[in-house]
């Protein structure tokens, strides 16, 4: 096989990243934008001595799994990946992808899987789901100025405004802003000279309070005009807080360090699940206020609390997960490495007036090691004890130090919520080799259209007889 090559082939399979993947005599191709069934026509771009990449030229025969995307630019925007798959496959994908995982990283075996596994938790809309939007601004190759999306893997910016995961609204606020630009002159920030003031618009919208706010980007101290373009802003309907935020360095990250008001107030607030959040533009929240709800409702069901617990929410960010149990328990601790994020855990919990969590700012793996160890000092003979321990991390998941301790501490349960089925396959492993045992695994899709996947599951501590067997 050599670059430019045509070749036809069956798309088998799909890939971690939501490409198809087609075998010709043996040798493997990844093609984006295939769906799986699809017989194709495509030609090799990259080629690597057992497998290569190749661009989907023409569809042969279309599946029966694809499916006409809603967005025109599904294609070339790097925030879709399978939108050309219907949604039923898409599940499918996901659950199967966790599935294969536990097998092949955890090697746990599909009889366990299929006891244990509960089924995929889709959405009834899989569009216009998110809560969040952050467009770039620049400049095309006419010299306008646009707004859009990246295109994957690039800086190039997709003139759209109208993204199908997003809300509605987002529509007007960046016609409104691309006028303002055009009537005063203002230009958008160009990455590569460096030059030009407008550089990101941040959209948030709260799905249950309808309130908006609207954060500009700007390489620069000040947003000139600014009188004139929160009047048009303001008065759509919901306009909470149109604040603006300084970032003058040639850098990826989109936010500035803070922000300053323009009008209304620096916060929206919305619900998850009868809990009220303050969001400010720096603020982490969930972007899929639907499916978060019903993820933390299952860490809520798996954690079955009878209001004695002492339980742990490790990696809790602004403390969503903290907030959820300690309605039910006893006492919360959350773990945090963000400071920010454990600032805004603290106001959450006190506008919910919850006395009962209590938060730490840093690592994990190490503050509740030396929690444990402090402890065991403290109290000679004794140890430290939780009765849940919930973790939530980053795609890297747990170092083993804190799995360690976690099975130290022998809490009656743990509940893993993942949102990489790889990381979480090599953790559970670990914890199923130290006592522990699987008794619940659910996929809910937080992000379709995309190939990001979201777990959860319920491990309990085995009897301790068994434990010693596992020690032994
Ligand atoms: N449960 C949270 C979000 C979890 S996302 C919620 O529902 O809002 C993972 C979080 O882990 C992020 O907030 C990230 O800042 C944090 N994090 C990353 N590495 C960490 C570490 N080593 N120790 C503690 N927290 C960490």
């Amino acid at each position: 096989m050599q670059k430019n090559d045509i070749v036809k082939t069956v798309i088998e399979d799909i890939g971690v990243n939501g490409e198809g993947i087609g075998k010709v005599d043996g040798y493997t191709l990844f093609i984006k934008d295939a769906v799986i069934g699809d017989v194709v026509e495509a030609k090799l771009m990259k080629a690597k001595k057992n497998y290569g990449y190749a661009r989907l030229m023409k569809i042969l025969e279309p599946s029966k799994d694809r499916v006409e995307p809603k967005c025109r630019f599904a294609r070339k925007c790097g925030g879709c990946q399978i939108q050309e798959m219907s949604y039923e496959r898409q599940l499918e994908f996901k659950e199967n992808k966790v599935r294969g995982n536990l097998e092949r990283i955890g090697g746990f075996t599909p009889e366990l899987l299929s006891r244990v596994t509960e089924p995929i938790i889709g959405m009834e809309n899989p569009f216009y789901y998110r809560n969040k939007a952050q467009f770039p601004f620049g400049v095309d190759k006419e010299g306008n100025t646009v707004t859009g999306f990246y295109a994957g893997r690039t800086h190039d910016i997709i003139a759209n405004t109208d993204c199908s995961l997003g809300v509605e609204v987002n529509q007007k606020i960046l016609e409104i802003i691309l006028d303002f630009m055009k009537e005063f002159q203002i230009p958008a920030y160009q990455e590569t000279t460096g030059n030009g003031l407008i550089r990101h618009v941040l959209i948030r919208y709260g799905f249950t309070t309808k309130e908006i706010m609207v954060c500009l980007v700007i390489n620069g101290k000040t947003v000139p005009h600014a009188e004139s373009l929160v009047e048009k802003l303001k008065v759509l309907e919901g306009m909470t807080s149109i604040t603006f935020s300084s970032n003058q360095k040639n850098t990826n990250v989109i936010m500035g360090d803070s922000y300053q008001i323009l009008w209304g107030q620096g916060y929206i607030t919305d619900y998850i699940g009868g809990i009220k959040y303050q969001i400010s533009p720096l603020s982490f929240y969930q972007v899929n206020p639907i499916q978060t709800e019903k993820l933390y409702s299952l860490a809520l069901e798996y954690a079955d609390l009878k209001g004695n617990e002492t339980v742990w929410d490790l990696y809790c960010g602004i403390g969503t997960i903290s907030l959820f149990l300690a309605q039910k328990a006893k006492q919360v601790y959350g773990v945090e490495i963000i400071p920010q994020a454990i600032e805004d855990a603290k106001q959450n919990a006190a506008i919910n007036d919850i006395k009962n969590a209590e938060f730490y700012v840093g690592k994990a793996e190490e503050v509740l090691p030396s929690y444990y160890e402090k402890y065991a000092k403290e109290h000679p003979g004794e140890k430290a004890h939780a009765d849940v321990i919930v973790v939530d991390p980053p795609r890297k998941g747990c170092e083993e130090s804190l799995l360690q301790t976690m099975t130290e501490m022998e809490p009656e349960k743990i509940v893993y919520v993942s949102c990489d089925s790889a990381t979480l396959a090599r953790d559970l492993k670990y914890l199923c080799e130290h006592g522990y045992e699987i008794k619940k695994v659910r996929t809910v899709d937080q992000f379709p259209m995309t190939v990001h996947v979201e777990s959860i599951v319920l491990l309990s501590k085995l009897k301790s007889d068994k434990h010693i067997d596992v020690e032994l």
